[in-house]
């Protein structure tokens, strides 16, 4: 018997999956139904009682199965489900939890993708959200009414980049019999919020897990009860609504996934790195790896040893014009592109309340503390971050931010 991994990494890395001609990667199913040798297999595959049985691949498809399994594995929670985009994921896991006539208590602080889905189209549905600071627990408690059934956050928040005390929202959670949904995007085996205490946890794939900026997908990982139940033939949420993942894709993020430990430690030295030497020159940096960081002593205790703090950081220059002339310079000189999206091989950066939370109306832009002038960077996984940090201070220097 082999000995039980303790650490994601290991825990993906004990993942034996042969091909069926004994290929060293799992084989690629590339099919949409499947055939039964007998009828009443089928019937019980529909009624979810046949194990092992796939049916049609919106409902299961092996590759998916292969993919969803090393989620799972790297999250710690009984199962995942993999879907076409991580707003698939989140929308899902909310559409699942949540009936008409419920209520979210969300983290301000969210993707913009996610703020619209929850402020714009989620009451198109009768489901309310009220947003609050995640890192203010009282205020969190507070917001929690008869018919709240989650609360939502980021274990690390877009593009703020607050911490989420997880065991602490948990509790609170628990004591009101509501779930705990986090979306770990920026953190994957940085953090483990199932292990901190979350009932559900969402991913975006498109960016680290797959870390290759080629396609969209996503994660739904949680207990076997709650996955099977967003692929009930009858009632789920990703069986009727559809957003399943094409098993091609799946196959190649999951042999990406087994070098993101690597590309983590990589992403967390260079962001390390940029943050220390940029917030070194007085620029404004948040970077949870810094000392001055709020949430930095709680990032060291929910953290998982070896990976680090993250690729994520921002800089603040106060005005969008002058984000636009220092970004527009980083890309001349090769610091990166200027690109929505993270976790990217290639550093990637945007002026993020005119890109990526500019769903996010202004006052609450203000209100939650986002400067108009903030830059988000994914720092990426660059061999000579010295160079690249070179490069970044001849933009200071020549736009004279310095
Ligand atoms: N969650 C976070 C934290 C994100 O940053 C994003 C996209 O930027 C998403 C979810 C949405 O993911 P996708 O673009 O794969 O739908």
């Amino acid at each position: 018997m082999k000995e039980k991994s303790i650490d994601p990494a290991s825990r993906i890395q004990d993942l034996e999956n042969f091909g069926e001609f004994g290929g060293v990667n799992p084989s690629v199913t590339d099919s949409a139904t499947y055939t039964f040798m007998h009828a009443k297999t089928m019937l019980e595959t529909f009624q979810g009682e046949a194990e092992g049985c796939f049916l049609y691949s919106r409902h299961w498809n092996p590759s998916n199965k292969y993919l969803a399994d090393a989620m799972a594995a790297m999250e710690g929670t009984e199962a995942a489900w993999v879907t076409a985009s991580g707003m698939g994921a989140i929308s899902n896991a909310i559409m699942q939890i949540c009936q008409a006539g419920d209520h979210i208590v969300s983290s301000v602080t969210t993707y913009g993708g996610t703020f619209a889905l929850m402020k714009n189209y989620l009451p198109k549905f009768n489901i309310e959200t009220r947003f609050v600071r995640i890192t203010d627990l009282e205020a969190v408690e507070k917001a929690i009414q008869p018919n709240t059934k989650m609360i939502y956050t980021e274990s690390v928040t877009n593009p703020l980049l607050e911490v989420s005390d997880l065991p602490k929202l948990s509790e609170i959670a628990r004591k009101h019999n509501v779930k705990l949904v986090v979306d770990n995007t920026f953190t994957p085996m940085i953090i483990e919020p199932r292990k901190l205490g979350a009932d559900v946890v969402v991913y975006s794939l498109t960016k680290f897990v797959n870390g290759k900026n080629d396609c969209v997908a996503g994660a739904i990982c949680g207990d076997v009860d709650f996955i099977s139940s967003l692929i009930d033939v009858n009632e789920g949420t990703s069986m009727l609504l559809g957003p399943v993942l094409d098993p091609l894709r799946s196959s190649q993020i999951l042999k990406n996934l087994h070098t993101l430990h690597i590309r983590m430690k990589q992403h967390s030295e260079n962001a390390m790195y940029l943050a220390d030497k940029l917030s070194g020159l007085g620029l404004k940096i948040v970077y949870p790896g810094l000392t001055g960081h709020p949430g930095h002593e709680l990032m060291k205790k929910q953290m998982n040893t070896g990976f680090g703090y993250g690729g994520m950081l921002t800089l603040d220059v106060n005005s969008a014009e002058r984000a636009a002339e220092l970004m527009e310079c980083l890309e001349l000189k090769g610091v990166g592109y200027l690109a929505v999206s993270l976790g990217y091989f290639k550093t990637l950066f945007s002026n993020s309340g005119k890109s990526t939370s500019s769903e996010v109306p202004e006052e609450i832009q203000k209100e939650m503390g986002m400067s108009e002038g903030l830059i988000r960077f994914s720092v990426g996984l660059d061999h000579n971050i010295k160079r690249t940090f070179k490069l970044f201070k001849n933009c200071l220097e020549d736009l004279e931010f310095l």
